[in-house]
Formats: C-alpha cells, structure tokens, sequence
C-alpha cells in the first residue's frame, strides 16, 4: 500500500472532532446571563466562580478552592501561598510542559528538574528523594496526560523531609488515584481551563486546597494581598489580581455535568486502540527483538481513573522520527511529538533552573508520540484509523 505522503490513499479523509465542542445550551443559558447581568467580575456579587470554586473543591474531595486566569499563575499562587519562594528549591519532573517549571521561576525559588520513570513517565518517590537537599521546599508531581502521579509513594518522601505537595492537574480533571480524586492529594491542586485541555473557557485556572489557613493564604496572593473577609483597600500581604471572570466560568461550570461521560468517551476509545495495537503483527525485519514496535505508556500504579488528556504511544520506528510524524499526519492521523525534556531548555537554565540528568525524559522526547483529547473523543470505532494507519507506516 502506497503510504499518503507519497500520493497512496489517506487511511481517514474527515475531520477529527473539533474543539472545543459546540456550545450546549446549559453553557450558552448561563453565559447569556451572566453577560446580561452586568455582573462579569468576580468581586461584583455574581455567583459562576464561587460555584465552579466549590464545585471543583468538591471534585478534588477538600474544602478549598481559588479560581484564577491560568494554570501557570495557579501553581505560582499555590507555591507563594504555601510560603515558597527565593532561596527554596521546587522539584519538578523534567517530562512535562514549560509552565510546571516557569511558575517556580516566577515565585524566585529554583525548580529542580529530575527524571521520570522510565516506563509510566510521571515523577516517583524515589527520584525525589534522591533530589532532596536542604533547600527543598515543594515537590510538584504532574499528573501527565490524565493519569495520577503515584501521589502516596510522592507523598511518603514529602513527609520524611517536611516538603510542601502542589499537584500539577493541568490535565487531570476528574481523574482518580486509588479512588481518591486528584488535586486533594497534596497540599494544593492546580487545574486548567486553556484551550487544548478538557474543559476549557479558552484560558482559566483552579486551585484546590484542604488546609484553611493554607486557602487563605493562596487567596490572598490572588487578590492582590488582601485578606479574605477584609477590607477592599487593606493589603497586609503582597498579591496580585489573578482572578477568572464570571464568563470564564459560566462556560466551565454546565461543562461539570459533562465530564464523566466525556472521560468514559475517552476512555472507550483507548480500549480499542489497545485492542487493536495487539493486533498489529511485526514489521518484516523489524529488529526491536521482543518490544512491541507500539504500545500505549503505561499508568503509574494506583490509577483508578485516568482523564485521559493524551494518549501517550511509545513507537520504535526503523526510520526518521519527523518522517513518521509527517508521515501519519498525511495518513489523516496527525500525532504530537510531545515535550522536549525540560532540562534541555536553555532559557529555564539561565534563569536558574537545575537539571539533573534524565535518560528516561531523553528517551521519552525521542520514542513517544501523543494523540489528544480532543481524538480521543471521536467514536471508539474510529480507533480503528490510528491503528491502520500506524500499520501502514510501520509496515512501508
Ligand atoms: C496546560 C498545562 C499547564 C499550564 O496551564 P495554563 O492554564 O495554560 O497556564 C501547566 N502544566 C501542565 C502539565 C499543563 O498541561
């Protein structure tokens, strides 16, 4: 079969679902009447952050919740808030996106950047141990692609040595660890709202806490300083305006309502590319000995429920990695190369960011590629593309 990028026919010609969605008309009814309200601020009485702040503390099974413009801010609110800042050290895994480093940077503390696991890909006890020094004050494990971190292993190494726990959920909506929800797990949980993730308003943040003193404090670096219940004009501490508006919110809060059937949508579809993949019968002349040329990326132990933001494949292609990225793309299937290792980022490391060495996250920038939610929520019939067409480039 003549693969599309050299003029074959695409294994799938139609698009893949667009998102984010259509409006529904829950979103639609509460956005027109917040705009109708006048009220589109959240300090001007309007009611749509208080309620996705409690609904997503609810969600993450803690009390807490501050609902700001980002992630990025999210997780630079929640260090500042826990007390971290200059001269503290922050580790962070080194396969994850810009922001879970670059929001260290912004509270003056140094992110240290360590390796992930080699098979599952997210942080664990162990590396951060070995990373602990007298500076440490926080550990950020990311919940990447969906699936927790293996917060209690993380969670043991935090106690041992008094480390704060900020859960980066960026991607991790509704997502559980051995039953228990993500973004109650550590001291705080930060989700996002951006465009690519599974619940967006095009930009939005969430942070999510049990402690009341710790919610106060994060609630105030929010509010430029102010302390909550105070006065509008009173700062004892130093903040900033942070704040989603009630628009944001008003999309994200009819959007709750959707979650679980959308995650089980995801879900579904992953089933059957893993059915399918089993399938796929080795290349001829495929050297990888006993290693499956493509298998899904396995979920740390204790995963109960994965959101599944991206579907992670590990491939062992025979040729160029940029080829076979192209090469899919024409197939109709259009797959992400994914993060760079966040180590190699030369700008993190003139700010002051401190690389460990990774061979896990070097590896992980080369072999696995990503699909996103956003197919993911295509028919689970449709599962059947991404496995032909990887059939087919891997078998050209
Ligand atoms: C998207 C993302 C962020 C940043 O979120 P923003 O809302 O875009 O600031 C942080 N960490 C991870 C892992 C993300 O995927």
């Amino acid at each position: 079969m003549t693969l599309a990028i050299h003029g074959g026919t695409p294994v799938r010609t139609t698009p893949w679902p667009a998102w984010p969605p259509p409006l529904d008309d829950a979103q639609r009814k509460l956005v027109t009447d917040v705009l109708d309200s006048g009220l589109w601020g959240a300090t001007q009485g309007g009611s749509a952050c208080a309620d996705l702040t409690a609904a997503f503390a609810r969600l993450s099974g803690v009390r807490y919740g501050v609902a700001v413009g980002n992630a990025t801010l999210g997780l630079f609110a929640a260090l500042r808030g826990l007390g971290v800042g200059p001269g503290d050290e922050v580790i962070v895994p080194a396969y994850t996106f810009v922001a879970s480093a670059t929001s260290v940077l912004l509270a003056g503390a140094v992110p240290v950047i360590v390796d992930v696991d080699p098979v599952d890909l997210h942080l664990t006890g162990a590396v951060v141990e070995a990373a602990v020094t007298g500076r440490t004050a926080a550990v950020m494990p990311v919940h990447l692609a969906g699936s927790p971190a293996d917060m209690d292993d993380i969670n043991a190494v935090a106690v041992r040595h008094g480390l704060k726990v900020v859960e980066d959920a960026a991607q991790a909506h509704g997502a559980s660890y051995k039953g228990r929800p993500v973004g109650g797990l550590g001291d705080a949980g930060v989700y996002s709202f951006q465009a690519s993730k599974a619940m967006t308003a095009g930009e939005g943040g969430l942070i999510v806490c049990r402690d009341e003193a710790d919610h106060e404090a994060i609630w105030s670096v929010c509010n430029l300083g102010r302390k909550l219940g105070g006065q509008w004009y009173g700062h004892p501490n130093v903040g900033w305006n942070l704040r989603l508006t009630e628009i944001q919110a008003a999309l994200l809060l009819p959007w709750l309502d959707r979650l679980d059937s959308e995650i089980a949508r995801r879900n579904a579809f992953v089933a059957e590319v893993e059915r399918g993949l089993a399938a796929i019968g080795l290349p001829e002349g495929y050297e990888g000995g006993a290693r499956q040329p493509v298998s899904v990326v396995p979920q740390p132990p204790g995963t109960t429920l994965d959101s599944r933001h991206l579907l992670m494949l590990r491939v062992h292609v025979p040729y160029d990695r940029a080829f076979f990225l192209e090469a899919m793309a024409a197939e109709g299937v259009p797959l992400d190369g994914g993060y760079p290792p966040l180590g190699t980022m030369a700008a993190l490391t003139e700010a002051g960011a401190r690389p460990e060495p990774c061979p896990a996250t070097e590896a992980a920038s080369r072999e696995v590629v990503w699909m996103r939610q956003s197919m993911l929520m295509d028919d689970p019939a449709h599962a059947s593309h991404l496995v032909e067409a990887l059939t087919k480039v891997l078998h050209a």
